[in-house]
């Protein structure tokens, strides 16, 4: 017997419609903030991501799903949305005027070790405005995603906020951090140690203990914040203040992927058992032109589904919509209940076709499909010109069955339904 791959899950039962719930009410929600729906593949040339999230991030160094095909091209699993819908913009030429707004949905792919809300095959839904800056496109962009927390059923969350700052920030503040480090380097990781020439700032977002620790006293991003960006971030803060959205600063929020800039946010789960990031985004400049388009900034974010999946109450989604049994006594009636059931579903109404074994066995059959009345058909029925109703969960025998003339069926139907 084969399992799945592991990290990887098979969907269905109650996860399954959680999904679908999350997937059609982000959209009708995206829809009314103006996002169009984008499906890129989930394979795309490995310098795709090599490009934009940065050599020395953990999911570019260590978590890709990378191979040669077999005309030796270069190829890699998608581990997040953002860079393929980039290289999407351009090369379908889909930004003819700005800003571009996309949502996307799908499998992403990371080699990281699997535990309860990671895995290696995960599903995200992320929304991208590009060549759009403003606080007040951040704080709509925040609006909307926490839109979709509370129609999803998903209320104790709060946005962790920070600032990555302007280019101009982020070189000042990459001395001062390097400063600092340099004097604990001896006790950094051995990945630490790299980074600090390569890429100082992704030190703070290591795993290790030991950097951690090591960094909760390092200096902050908004000590060395441009005029332009402080102000840029003062304007997200008021906004979501005015628009009612909780969030927290925390300085020390420099998300996982390079292309950051300016506002860089996270959501977190507040209750519950589960209480890690469920989602996160930000601003980045420049990521378009990295793929050959224009020279403008925009702003996104991903939330992860399973970590979504999580956090909703499964109640809801174990309901079983009210269903019709169609049962003919015998093979004889075969013919009657095929047409019935044909006319139930023009009619848009649920059902069963249940005909194998005896009558008894039709009707646990009935039972276990959760089914709320059964339409049976026998010989008397079809001489007489009516259906015998028997409604499952009455527990009121003289309630429990009803005889139903054929053309009174269907308006019957719909109104106890
Ligand atoms: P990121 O693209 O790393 O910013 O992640 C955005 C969101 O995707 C996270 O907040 C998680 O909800 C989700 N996510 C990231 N990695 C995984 C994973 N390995 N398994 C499940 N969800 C993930």
């Amino acid at each position: 017997m084969f399992a799945p791959v592991r990290g990887m899950k098979d969907l269905y039962g109650v996860p399954a419609k959680k999904y679908r719930y999350i997937i059609d009410t982000a959209r009708r929600i995206g829809e009314k903030y103006g996002y169009a729906e984008i499906k890129t593949p989930i394979v795309e040339a490995t310098e795709v991501f090599h490009r934009s999230i940065g050599d020395e991030t953990d999911v570019v160094s260590k978590e890709m799903y990378s191979f040669l095909d077999k005309g030796g091209e270069e190829l890699t699993l998608r581990p997040e949305g953002t860079s393929a819908v980039m290289r999407a913009i351009v090369s379908e030429n889909l930004a003819q005027s700005f800003p571009v707004k996309l949502m996307y949905y799908g499998e992403m792919f990371r080699y990281d070790r699997p535990q309860r809300g990671r895995y290696r095959q995960f599903h995200q839904l992320g929304f991208e405005c590009v060549g759009d800056k403003s606080p007040y496109t951040d704080a709509i962009l925040l609006c909307m995603a926490t839109e979709i927390l509370n129609a999803i059923g998903v209320f104790d969350t709060k946005v962790l906020l920070n600032t990555l700052g302007d280019s101009e920030t982020r070189e000042a503040y990459t001395k001062g951090l390097v400063k600092y480090l340099s004097r604990h380097e001896d006790k950094l990781s051995e990945d630490s140690k790299r980074r600090l020439s390569k890429n100082p700032m992704r030190i703070l977002d290591s795993k290790d203990a030991n950097d951690r620790e090591i960094c909760q006293m390092a200096p902050l991003i908004t000590d060395y914040l441009s005029k332009e960006s402080e102000q840029y971030f003062q304007k997200v803060c008021d906004l979501l203040e005015k628009a009612g959205i909780n969030f927290e600063i925390d300085s020390f929020l420099v998300r996982g992927l390079d292309y950051y800039s300016e506002t860089a946010f996270e959501f977190k789960s507040t209750s519950g058992e589960y209480r890690d990031s469920v989602g996160g985004g930000g601003r980045y400049d420049s990521l378009l032109s990295l793929f050959g388009g224009a020279e403008v900034s925009g702003i996104g974010f991903a939330f992860g589904i399973e970590r979504l999946m999580l956090l909703m109450e499964d109640a809801k989604f174990k309901e079983i919509a009210p269903k019709i049994a169609v049962i003919p006594v015998s093979e004889s009636e075969n013919e009657v209940a095929f047409q019935l059931l044909k006319s139930l579903y023009e009619a848009e109404i649920s059902a069963e076709f249940i005909h194998m074994g005896t009558l008894s066995k039709k009707m646990k059959v009935a039972d276990r499909l959760k089914c709320s009345t059964a339409v049976i058909i026998g010989e008397d029925e079809i001489k007489n010109g009516c259906f015998t109703l028997k409604f499952m969960n009455c527990e009121n025998e003289e309630e429990k069955i009803k005889t139903v003339a054929k053309s009174d069926l269907i308006g019957f139907l719909k109104h106890i339904h």
